[in-house]
């Protein structure tokens, strides 16, 4: 029997939004904060104050030991890093944010990946295509539809865009009264299979996607997840709320609606 996915009311709803607006509010302020000379330690710090201003708790510290609030991945470095004081960011490189938050017991989840300063068209590239998957995954989070919707317009979405890496060993999750919960979400796969998505639930769906070969592997620090092939890689991701009348973007400022619209998906009215 697969793990049941926790629904949720419309006050938990409502307090996964908050989250989630702390954790837009941390990534907006780490993303300003990414320049040359500046360490990802330092991004750590200005996550931390964002918290603290929120009086909210950090998801990521202390999370099986992880010792920050937020992970840092620089170029060939997918998920995972941990930030150091000793790892000073360089013009040209590609970092990806991965931050979260909890407010009254619910989490919020969400990740960006940011320039530093001038970067190559591949960096550029890999994070745009990246990017647009998870909005194209994030579009395909319908009442009704079923899990694997998701996986394959993440999918489509990459390989429509030219030859990149989808990194198969990690992938999406449920989020609710815990940062990881069921279902796994997958970045591939056939549509049509899978639990039903349903009122209530609530994902984090993260793409990752490489310049290269899709293999990883993890660092001697035990956290750090690498390519394989030292190709660059990008990282997005935002917690979705499934409602009867559609998505909310809960980690969106606008709850997803510039993008979702784009797309031909009606945000929900509970986003208003
Ligand atoms: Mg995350
Ligand atoms: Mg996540």
């Amino acid at each position: 029997m697969p793990e049941r996915i926790q629904l949720k009311d419309a006050d938990q709803i409502a307090m996964m939004r908050e989250a989630g607006l702390v954790v837009a509010r941390g990534l907006a302020a780490m993303s300003a904060a990414v320049a040359p000379g500046v360490s990802t330690l330092d991004l750590d710090a200005v996550g931390r104050e964002v918290l603290a201003d929120a009086g909210a708790t950090p998801s990521f510290l202390g999370y099986h030991g992880f010792p920050a609030v937020v992970c840092t991945s620089v170029n060939d470095r997918v998920v995972h890093g941990i930030p150091s004081a000793d790892e000073k960011l360089a013009e040209g490189d590609l970092i990806s944010i991965d931050f979260g938050a909890i407010v009254e017991g619910w989490h919020g989840d969400s990740a960006v990946t940011v320039a530093v300063g001038e970067v190559s068209e591949d960096a550029t590239r890999v994070s745009e295509v990246c990017r647009a998957s998870m909005w194209d995954g994030l579009a395909a989070a319908r009442s009704g539809g079923r899990l694997t919707d998701i996986s394959h317009a993440v999918e489509t979405s990459v390989r429509s865009a030219g030859r990149f890496g989808i990194v198969a060993n990690y992938g999406g999750h449920g989020i609710g009264s815990e940062m990881h919960m069921a279902p796994h979400i997958l970045n591939y796969g056939r549509a049509g299979k899978g639990p039903r998505l349903l009122p209530g639930m609530a994902l984090a769906i993260e793409p990752m996607v490489t310049l290269g070969s899709r293999a990883t592997q993890e660092l001697d620090d035990g956290w750090t997840v690498s390519t394989v092939d030292g190709s660059w890689a990008a990282h997005w991701e935002h917690t979705v709320a499934i409602l009867d009348d559609g998505p909310w973007v809960l980690t969106a400022v606008d709850g997803g609606r510039a993008e979702l619209e784009a797309r031909g998906v009606t945000l929900s009215a509970s986003a208003a």
